[in-house]
């Protein structure tokens, strides 16, 4: 079984950018996200308690998740949000299980937007926190999601536990101001969590 590593950071901290980095590596990363997702349609036992909890309207005719739907009855609603957390974290706490427990590979990544937030540190061997200047963050989700603007980027970035907390949770800190001084820190990281697993 292989160390199992926490990946976070907040938005456009470049947490993604990071787990491909160690993706070169050859370190297996989980995307929790986007995991959650596809588990959310796929997944039979979760699929039926959203049905049951928020009714069958939650899920189109072809099987796919109504997101329209979700996103105006559950995720505006803080309570229903708790709810629905409370179904999709669990199913991919098993399912990270089971998928770093068939990995053999020193440690493996998961990297997810929330860890501190829902206590996902407690399951993890070691949890690493990305963290940028605040106004790198915000010019970087601006070129990405040209669809956001500043307002709405530091709105997201006020409802996130602030980076200071996170940086003094996680066992390491990777800073990403740029791409040069970027990859010596994951590759010290990478050395660091290599031998600890040995
Ligand atoms: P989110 O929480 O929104 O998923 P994230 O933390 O995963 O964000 P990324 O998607 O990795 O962040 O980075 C945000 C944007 O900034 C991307 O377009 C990425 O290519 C760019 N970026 C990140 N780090 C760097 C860097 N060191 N140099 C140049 N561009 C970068």
């Amino acid at each position: 079984q292989p160390l199992l590593v926490g990946l976070t950071g907040g938005i456009g901290s470049g947490k993604s950018t990071v787990a491909k980095i160690f993706e070169i590596l050859g370190i297996p990363v989980y995307y929790a996200d986007d995991r959650a997702k596809w588990l959310m349609a796929n997944q039979p036992d979760l699929v039926e308690s959203i049905k049951k909890e928020f009714g069958t309207e939650s899920y189109l005719k072809d099987g796919s998740v109504n997101r329209n739907y979700l996103s105006k009855e559950v995720f505006s609603d803080p309570e229903k949000v708790k709810i629905i957390n409370s179904l999709v974290h669990p199913a991919v706490g098993i399912d990270f299980q089971e998928w770093a427990s068939s990995q053999n590979t020193p440690y493996v990544l998961k990297e997810a937007a929330l860890i501190f937030e829902t206590g996902n540190e407690k399951k993890l061997d070691h949890v690493i926190n990305v963290s940028s200047p605040l106004k790198i963050r915000v010019m970087r989700i601006l070129i990405r999601d040209p669809h956001r603007d500043e307002q709405q980027v530091n709105k997201i970035i006020d409802q996130q536990m602030p980076d200071e907390t996170k940086n003094e949770l996680a066992d390491f800190v990777i800073k990403n101001v740029d791409n040069k001084l970027l990859i010596p820190q994951v590759l010290k990281v990478h050395e660091t969590l290599t031998a600890k697993a040995i």
